[in-house]
């Protein structure tokens, strides 16, 4: 048996001994982390299990209109309650928790599901696969292995996963695993056309006038293959938009002929910068973000800094033209 298998098998073991079970996502939460950890609570209240569903922070509108049971993830710490089992979805490293570390801390067995390169093992059960294209994949797997069907609502919350993890199966992680999962989602029927209009051609006007501040600041550096952006608290508060209203900005800059690397800079509520990196073809960002104590996947990755921001991007695009410096030029790696 593969190891992969293994603790797959552990992990169904430990769920289905378990009288209730905490599960959690990570900061800023988006459709792999949701629809990953919606998928397996329905699944696990299907086995009769009492299951408390967290958010660091609050489910953006879009997935708590689209993911069936998002109403009831909770992004306040509940007092005297230590979870038998805490499960962390889609976490590399403990710190994106946020204040549910503690929670987890207090919990008798930890269970980690993710899918992040160079992520460390902070559980007893540590299931991390960097080959799967979402997390949403292993939790299909783990499911597979529980006293439960699948059905469409569960299959409905992992089609998402899967779906915005990939780039809607553009990106290098998608294998014929991948498919092959996704077909069995959509045997159970689910609407899978809606879910792509509702996360890729529907969104609240605010979202293009941040998009269209955000372009305006749109810089390259002088060799081309570096583009960035960058969105401060002022001008979002200006459009009375919030942070979930910048998701998906960062991919945009990515497109331009001859950009390997996309960075975006954005102020978080506490003035700190949260940077994103997306490459394309070969430039391995989760090693980079590492640099700034961040993380993420070989094509996207992500970290928070401190500080100015013309310091923080000059400190970012120094490390990143010596890093395609020492990988390469070369942009066809097919
Ligand atoms: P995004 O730029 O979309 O927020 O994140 C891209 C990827 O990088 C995600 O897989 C996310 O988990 C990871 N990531 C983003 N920010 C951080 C961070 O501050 N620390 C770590 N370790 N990973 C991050
Ligand atoms: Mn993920």
């Amino acid at each position: 048996m593969s190891n992969r298998q293994e603790l797959l098998s552990a992990a169904a073991h430990t769920l289905s001994r378990a009288g209730d079970i905490a599960l959690c996502g990570h900061v800023m939460p988006d459709g792999d982390c949701l629809g990953s950890m919606l998928a397996l609570g329905l699944a696990l209240r299907r086995m009769g299990k009492n299951v408390y569903l967290f958010s660091p922070d609050p489910v953006p509108n879009q997935y708590a209109t689209l993911l069936p049971g998002a109403a009831g993830v909770a992004v306040e710490v509940p007092g005297e309650y230590a979870p038998e089992v805490f499960v962390s979805v889609d976490c590399s490293v403990p710190a994106r928790l946020g204040r549910f570390k503690a929670l987890m801390d207090s919990s008798k067995k930890i269970i980690i599901v993710d899918h992040h390169a160079g992520g460390f093992n902070f559980g007893h059960i540590y299931l991390n696969e960097p080959s799967a294209a979402a997390a949403g994949e292993l939790v299909y797997e783990l499911i597979d292995l529980l006293p439960v069907e699948m059905d469409a609502d569960m299959a409905f919350c992992l089609y998402v996963a899967i779906n915005t993890d990939t780039g809607s199966f553009r990106y290098d992680g998608v294998g014929s695993h991948t498919h092959r999962i996704t077909a069995r989602l959509l045997e159970k029927g689910i609407p899978a056309g809606y879910a792509n209009k509702k996360i890729y051609e529907e969104k609240p006007r605010v979202c293009l006038q941040v998009l269209g501040e955000v372009l305006k600041t749109l810089d390259l550096s002088r060799c081309g293959r570096i583009a960035w952006m960058h969105l401060d608290r002022k001008t979002l508060h200006g459009l009375n938009a919030r942070d979930e209203h910048a998701d998906g900005v960062t991919n945009y800059p990515r497109m331009i002929e001859g950009v390997e690397l996309a960075l975006f800079f954005r102020q978080l509520e506490d003035g700190s910068y949260k940077v994103s990196f997306r490459s394309k073809y070969f430039l391995d960002v989760n090693k980079l973000a590492s640099r700034f104590k961040g993380g993420g996947h070989l094509r996207a990755a992500g970290c928070v800094m401190n500080g100015e921001l013309a310091e923080i991007k000059r400190q970012v695009v120094d490390a990143a033209l010596i890093a395609l410096e020492e990988e390469g030029t070369d942009e066809r790696h097919y």
